[in-house]
């Protein structure tokens, strides 16, 4: 076996349907007293429900969280914070409004309970993305990993199904990269692949049945599982394209994960198809093969063009991602690269490592 050093989140995690009761009771085991409710301005209704269940232990709401954690939003939610006397957070919400709760908590110190309502997994990581002037940077530090995670399906009933099937395939990402990555341990390597075939089970039920209970409760299962190795494990090729055409393309986060996703996989398989063969055995067909084959049944966008990339910027992205070297299974070059996201962009099949 080979040698591996693994750590465990520190995250509490009550998972369930109607868990999202519970919240006074963290908010309470946390040591706080007067928590402020974070959402964005779309899901604040169900911040009102969370101040609905906290009564005097509500300091505040605030539904200002955007895409990205602009430092100008951070800046205004912690003034208000501090103005309102609160001594913990609660994020209700996707990635955004968790990035506002960890920015947040990072900052003051205080104690930040998540209620998530995508499958993005940020939740469950120690990694913070924020936006300065245009620029986007990630820190990592424990003050960020959130204390608690409430995981209620309930939340995710309503989560518009296009939606549900970008954020089921982002998290599905986290746990591909997780099975090859350099510091995969056998812990990580057998939550990867309990998260991904739960979400997967999960997406397939909520395409024939949004409202799903089975399927609902699977997807967000193999998320918090999928979250979980991203941020115990370090991530490749897949997340630094998604970067680039997030960062400098301004591409959706969720919908450039789905698409890349069969494309980067494909293109690594090639040089790990020992690793990636859980992902194989799952589809019946060689991973990047199956991805974008299950990517097109559940009606999830598969084209780069689609998202509303120019083709003249290929160029220029597979120049940025091939620019500052990091660690992948299979070398890259940047003519690899270009040809990868010509493929991507046309939604065209990745190469079937076997033929
Ligand atoms: P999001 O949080 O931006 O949500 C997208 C929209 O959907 C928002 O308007 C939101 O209010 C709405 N929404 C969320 N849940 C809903 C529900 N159940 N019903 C109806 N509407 C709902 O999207 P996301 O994909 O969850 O998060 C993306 C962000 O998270 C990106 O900025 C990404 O960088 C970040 N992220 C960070 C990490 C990390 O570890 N740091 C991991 C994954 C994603």
């Amino acid at each position: 076996m080979r040698s591996f050093s693994y750590r465990t989140g520190a995250s509490r995690i009550s998972f369930g349907r109607g868990a999202f009761e519970q919240v006074p009771q963290v908010v309470e085991d946390c040591g706080a007293i007067r928590a402020l409710v974070l959402s964005t301005e779309f899901q604040q209704p169900m911040a009102e429900t969370a101040v609905g269940y906290l009564g005097g232990a509500a300091a505040g709401m605030f539904s200002g969280a955007v895409m990205h954690t602009p430092t100008d939003v951070t800046d205004t939610a912690v003034a208000y914070c501090e103005s309102i006397g609160a001594d913990s957070i609660v994020s209700v919400g996707g990635g955004s409004t968790t990035g506002l709760g960890k920015a947040l908590a990072h900052r003051t110190g205080f104690p930040h309970i998540v209620v998530p309502t995508t499958y993005a997994g940020s939740e469950v990581t120690d990694i913070l993305g924020q936006t300065e002037d245009g620029l986007k940077t990630t820190i990592r530090a424990g003050s960020i990993l959130p204390t608690a995670v409430i995981y209620d399906p309930t939340l995710t009933d309503g989560l518009p199904l296009k939606m549900s099937i970008v954020s089921g395939l982002n998290a599905m990402a986290h746990a591909a990269e997780a099975l090859y990555a350099q510091d995969r341990n056998p812990v990580s390597s057998m939550l990867a692949v309990e998260g991904f075939g739960a979400m997967k089970t999960g997406l397939g039920l909520i395409v024939e049945d949004e409202r799903s209970i089975e399927g609902r409760d699977a997807a967000l299962y193999g998320a918090w599982l999928c979250g979980t190795v991203l941020g115990q494990v370090g991530m490749a090729l897949h997340h630094k394209i998604c970067h680039t055409l997030g960062g400098s393309f301004n591409m959706p986060h969720a919908e450039t994960h789905a698409v890349m996703l069969p494309h980067t996989i494909g293109f690594n398989a090639k040089s790990v198809p020992d690793l990636l063969a859980p992902i194989g055995d799952i589809f019946g067909k060689s991973p990047g093969v199956g991805l974008f084959g299950f990517a097109k049944e559940l009606g999830s966008p598969t084209s780069l063009k689609e998202l509303g990339l120019k083709e003249q910027d290929l160029d220029r992205a597979a120049e940025i991602a091939a620019a500052n070297p990091y660690w992948n299974p299979r070398p890259i070059d940047q003519s690899g690269l270009r040809a990868m996201l010509q493929n991507a962009f046309d939604g065209a099949m990745p190469p079937d490592p076997n033929i």
